[in-house]
């Protein structure tokens, strides 16, 4: 219930920060029209011309993006083509959406963990279905305890199970579906882990930032995101609710008739 309601509050907010955005663009597009036509110097026309075709590109995409979201909001329902075409101008429009949130002062963590909400509706919509060994579990290092002297991030699989912290969980339940889990320590990892297992959908567990980060880096694989449960700051001994991890991989694995 809670979940829900900030799940809700932060999408009000992340459509505040695209409406704000939408009105900016188109003020700023205007703008630069006026101070075109009364310029004269030819470099500081092209400049001007450069931002007009910006700002414009901008506000059409996030119009567009506005369009389809109140849409699918309003019906409750999107299909596969609106869905993949709002997935691009989200991803595409995500840069800008973080700066106008920052000159409104609404924290980024707030539009990201919206976005990755919004993304992960969008891939549950795709309906991908594929087998339990072509889904890949990318989790992040912070999970594992931090006094643990066993190293996962090779091979997960060195993993005791001892039961001080969820990674043995994750094994547990990954193996009953015959899917692999992966540590990755960052982004770059987390690419090469993708490169090498070639999956054909991909779960990640991350905090909001690094959530959105991999989910905007990976455009060919549908990618689900998990948030980790961070309990200590800086991150460390983070967890993840294994319900939810659970039901992500329900959402993709491949049910034969
Ligand atoms: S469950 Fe595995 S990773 Fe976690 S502390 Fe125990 S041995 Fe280490």
């Amino acid at each position: 219930m809670l979940g829900s309601v900030v799940m809700k509050n932060d999408r009000k907010k992340f459509f505040g920060v695209m409406f704000f955005t939408a009105i900016l663009s188109v003020v700023l597009v205007v703008l630069s029209i006026y101070f075109l036509v009364n310029k004269n110097n030819n470099f500081i026309k092209i400049v001007i011309i450069l931002a007009i075709a910006f700002f414009m590109i901008v506000s059409i995409f996030v119009i567009f993006g506005i369009i389809i979201l109140s849409r699918w909001v309003y019906s409750g329902n999107i299909n596969k083509k609106s869905a993949m075409f709002l997935k691009f101008l989200l991803k595409t429009i995500y840069p800008v959406l973080m700066m106008v949130s920052k000159v409104i002062n609404i924290d980024k963590a707030t539009i990201q963990r919206a976005y990755c909400n919004i993304h992960n509706t969008l891939i549950e919509n795709l309906k991908v279905k594929v087998d339990g060994s072509d889904i890949l579990l990318l989790l992040p290092h912070c999970i594992q305890n931090s006094q643990c002297p066993y190293k996962i991030t090779n091979d997960i699989y060195n993993c005791k199970m001892c039961g001080k912290c969820i990674v043995g969980d994750i094994i547990k339940l990954t193996s009953a579906y015959n899917m692999e889990a992966v540590v990755a320590t960052g982004g770059t990892l987390a690419r090469q882990w993708v490169k090498k297992r070639r999956p054909k959908a991909i779960i990640a567990v991350a905090c909001e930032r690094d959530l959105t980060s991999g989910i905007n880096d990976i455009s060919k694989i549908p990618v689900y995101g998990v948030f980790n449960i961070i309990k200590k700051t800086p991150c460390h001994d983070t967890s993840v609710d294994i319900d939810k991890l659970k039901n992500a991989i329900d959402m993709f694995i491949k049910v034969d008739n």
